[in-house]
């Protein structure tokens, strides 16, 4: 049976290239980068370099902006808690509906147990974000504006520049989790008014559990978690050199094939999207069409059932995922698709294929081959079920 990986928005295989060139870190140079030694000396290098192949990703000013974590959720963490912590005066944060549970459930627990003021800004029927009522919402009182640049279920971008320029025009700090659209999307941060930016290697087929946070030059953080002097003392605990140099080869890979390779990913998701569409013709695309990540597909099939169609695709060798969440032992639609009210008939049966510079036109013949038996099938119509 033919595999087909269409689930790189969860995560992302690592890169053959890269985890040849990160075993050594865990053999011969397994160095401690705080000793002094040659061993200690040769992982403090291979730290630099990392370090610096993030930063031209990014366009960043300085090495120095690039804090590794352990991954997209200490960082979002680190952001919000240190944005919270330089002016009592600021006590406000302001976010999406539409964000990932790496912030949403941290907001959540700022307003219970801390007394933070949130406001969830809404987003329309494409996901796009209502920008008059962020702008009636930024205050003198706004610590902090988080917004995401490309949503992980529809793959849609925010105008982070112009978001960010709002929220300093406000005297507020601003950060993005951009960890669905680094790697995906040229960024870049030196000059932007972007200050703080959350990103995460297992997107950008470097491994899992690492991370960083661009902090822009100047910036104080206070540290989430306190220890050693490491990452200038911003971020405690002994580096985790492999995955750091993971991400390190990551990064330059992304930065050198981007362009070639979301030209590659359009077409096949534009394929996929078109085949699908003349075996539905009343399937939604949920998202914006015009401002979406390259590699993402979110459709919608009325009447359908989302986890059944996952599991005939699972059953066929395909990964993709829904936009459903079992919540108190009941299928709901996600969070996503509840803030763009999605009509519940489709809600309850899309579908998102992610795609990554892995991905064939055999893959995408192969699904809407599989696709095709799939939709026929009584059994994936949500009243029988
Ligand atoms: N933010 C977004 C938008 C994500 O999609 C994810 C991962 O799915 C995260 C944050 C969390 O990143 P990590 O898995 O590195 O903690």
């Amino acid at each position: 049976m033919r595999l087909v990986y269409l689930d790189n928005n969860a995560t992302t295989r690592v890169d053959p290239e890269i985890l040849s060139a990160i075993i050594p870190y865990f053999s011969e140079h397994f160095g401690n980068p705080s000793s002094l030694h040659a061993w200690g000396r040769k992982a403090k290098t291979a730290l630099r370099t990392a370090r610096q192949q993030v930063q031209k990703l990014l366009n960043a000013k300085e090495e120095q902006e690039i804090i590794f974590t352990s991954g997209g959720t200490e960082a979002n963490n680190t952001a919000l808690l240190s944005a919270l912590a330089f002016d009592p005066e600021r006590n406000e944060i302001i976010t999406s509906r539409v964000e990932h549970p790496a912030i949403l459930s941290l907001c959540a627990w700022l307003q219970k147990y801390r007394d933070i003021k949130i406001h969830y800004i809404g987003v329309d029927a494409k996901g796009c974000l209502d920008i008059e009522a962020y702008r009636r919402a930024l205050n003198p009182k706004t610590a902090l504006v988080s917004f995401m640049y490309a949503n992980n279920e529809t793959g849609t971008l925010f105008p982070i520049e112009i978001l960010s320029r709002m929220a300093h025009e406000a005297g507020s700090l601003f950060h993005s989790d951009a960890v669905q659209a680094i790697g995906k999307l040229p960024v870049s941060l030196h000059n932007s008014d972007i200050d703080m930016v959350s990103l995460s290697g297992h997107k950008l087929h470097a491994p899992k559990a690492v991370g960083v946070l661009y902090l822009r030059q100047g910036l104080k953080l206070q540290p989430l978690i306190r220890g050693g002097h490491q990452e200038r003392g911003r971020r405690g605990g002994t580096e985790n050199i492999p995955a750091i140099v993971g991400l390190g080869l990551a990064a330059e890979k992304a930065f050198n094939t981007i362009s070639k390779d979301n030209a590659a990913i359009a077409a096949l998701r534009d394929k996929l999207e078109q085949g699908l569409l003349a075996l539905d013709s009343k399937a939604l695309i949920l998202g914006d069409r015009e401002h979406r990540l390259s590699n993402t597909l979110n459709i919608a099939f009325e009447n359908k059932d989302s986890e059944a169609l996952l599991t005939f695709l699972d059953q066929s060798g395909i990964a993709a995922s829904s936009g459903s969440a079992c919540a108190s032992g009941s299928i709901e639609p996600s969070h996503v698709l509840r803030a763009m009210r999605v009509p519940y008939p489709f809600a309850h049966g899309a579908l998102r294929f992610s795609f990554s510079r892995e991905n064939s036109e055999e893959d995408v013949s192969y699904v809407l081959e599989q696709m095709n038996k799939i939709l026929k099938d009584p059994r994936s119509n949500r009243d029988i079920l």
